[in-house]
Formats: structure tokens, C-alpha cells, sequence
């Protein structure tokens, strides 16, 4: 499998050579449609350029999301801007299970994602903070810690049952918009990734949701949903990057999920690691 640097350390504790059990995959879980378009897809598309099969689901179908639709129009049009930005991204659309504001840490939707994370088996998983001005994003990264932990203990069931898996796995957390959580304090990366080379895909990824637009200028005062994102990639780059364009990372304590010393997003992303501070 070729990497960003062409070297592929990583998986060496496999026994098993270029089976479909050594594929890199990449599972990133994020709230609301476009959120991963804000908050991962640099580092998301750069490691699909560094031969990872990608995989994208939010949680939530998005229908809150409109001034002019109905929740269940609004729900359909943002089903199809997310398949719309996955298929740039080559990625495997997963389908929303959950429905705006109403993302909850429960059996029935950890049950729900642990189906999802045991049929993709992934190396990496990208969540939002779990400190984030946003309470749906921070409930997505618990129910996403704990469908994650739960992949490889046989006697959970999963919903619909899948069998349990047991490769190891690193979770990374994202940034928060605006870099604070609820009680304004900074969230700080551990590192960053340096994404300028694939800015434009992300911007392109983010122009897939293009009934957001017009939303979040209606509702949040953003001016401009794309200039919006050019702002916290410079942001990010410039405060902790030491580049023009970041995103920032907080790796997830590997402790329940892989040996110490497992980082793959760190590995395969080696040259355009930047600004590390743990
Ligand atoms: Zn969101």
C-alpha cells in the first residue's frame, strides 16, 4: 500500500500480507451534513491520496437545517449535497441515522454506529471535540468513542448484528469552530495538518452543500459559507500550524482501543505534519 512518504510502517504487527485486512480505512463521523467539510476533509482527502478507502457518515440527516423547507425536504436535499460531497472525496456515503438536535449517547444509536464501525473496520477514525460550542457534536464523539470500543467485544450487539472485529484503531479529535468550547476556553491541537495543497477540493467538497449557504447566513450571521472556511483553515494555520492552510488534531487516549505507541493518521501523514505540541 502506498503512503504519503511511500513508506507503510504502520500495520507491520500483521501477520497476513496485502489482504483486505491490511487496507487502510478511514471512517469519519461527524454531526451535521457539511461538518466534515469544515472540520476533517483536508486531512480525509489527503490520506484517500495516500491510498486509504474512505468512508463518511454524519449522524444526523441535517433537517433543521432550512428557513424555506420542511424538515423532511430539508432532510432529502442535504441527504443528496452529502452524497454529492462524499462522491469528491471517492468516499463511501454512509446513511444518517439520527435527525438534528436530537443526537443522543443511547443504546439504540451507539448500537447503530457500532454496526457501521464493525462492517468498515477502520484504522482511523476522524469525531469532532469533545469540547465544542455544539452540544450534537460533542454527543457524536461519545457515541462515537463508545461504538468504537464496543467493535471488537464479541457479546455486544451491534444493530443490525455484525460480527465483532479486533484491529487496533486511533480516534482523532477535530477542532471546534471558532477553536473554543462552550465555556469559550481554547481547544488546543496536539498537531496539525497541513492542507493547502488540497484546499480547494475541501472548498469544493463544502460548495456540495449549497442550501447551507444561504442558512447560515439567515440564521448564524456568516457572511460567507465558504469564506467561512478559508478563515478557520488560516486561523488554524496560522496559529498552530506554521502554515497557510491547517486542520488541527487531537489524538483520543489510545488506551481500550490500540498499543500506546499506534498513531497512523501521524504515520501516513508524516510530510505534512506540522506544529506538534504533544
Ligand atoms: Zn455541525
Amino acid at each position: 500500500m502506498k503512503t504519503a512518504n511511500g513508506q507503510l510502517g504502520f500495520l507491520s504487527h500483521s501477520n497476513t500480507s496485502a489482504s483486505q485486512d491490511e487496507k487502510l480505512r478511514v471512517l469519519a463521523v461527524a454531526a451535521h451534513p457539511d461538518d466534515i467539510e469544515f472540520m476533517m476533509a483536508g486531512t480525509f482527502l489527503l490520506l484517500g491520496d495516500a491510498g486509504a478507502q474512505l468512508h463518511y457518515l454524519t449522524l444526523s440527516n441535517g433537517d433543521l437545517g432550512s428557513t424555506r423547507y420542511d424538515r423532511e425536504k430539508t432532510a432529502f436535499i442535504r441527504r443528496y449535497e452529502a452524497k454529492q460531497a462524499a462522491a469528491l472525496a471517492s468516499a463511501q456515503f454512509h446513511e444518517s441515522f439520527c435527525t438534528d438536535l436530537n443526537i443522543d449517547y443511547d443504546q439504540k444509536t451507539i448500537a447503530k454506529l457500532s454496526a457501521v464501525v464493525r462492517q468498515v473496520d477502520p484504522t482511523i477514525v476522524l469525531i469532532p471535540s469533545l469540547s465544542d460550542y455544539m452540544e450534537d457534536h460533542m454527543q457524536t464523539a461519545r457515541v462515537a468513542l463508545t461504538a468504537v470500543f464496543a467493535k471488537g467485544i464479541p457479546s455486544y450487539q451491534s444493530d443490525p448484528p455484525q460480527p465483532s472485529v479486533s484491529r487496533p484503531v486511533a480516534l482523532y479529535h477535530a477542532l471546534p469552530h471558532g477553536l473554543l468550547d462552550g465555556l469559550k476556553q481554547r481547544v488546543v491541537p496536539d498537531f496539525c495538518v497541513d492542507i493547502s495543497s488540497v484546499i480547494e477540493r475541501k472548498v469544493s467538497m463544502l460548495k456540495c452543500h449549497e442550501s447551507q449557504g444561504e442558512w447560515l447566513d439567515a440564521t448564524q450571521n456568516i457572511s460567507s459559507y465558504v469564506q467561512g472556511l478559508y478563515d478557520f483553515a488560516t486561523e488554524i494555520g496560522s496559529l498552530y500550524g506554521n502554515c497557510r492552510f491547517a486542520e488541527g488534531w487531537i489524538r483520543h487516549n489510545p488506551l481500550g482501543y490500540s498499543p500506546k505507541d499506534f498513531d497512523p493518521l501521524r504515520t501516513i501523514l508524516q510530510p505534512f505534519i506540522r506544529g506538534v505540541s504533544r
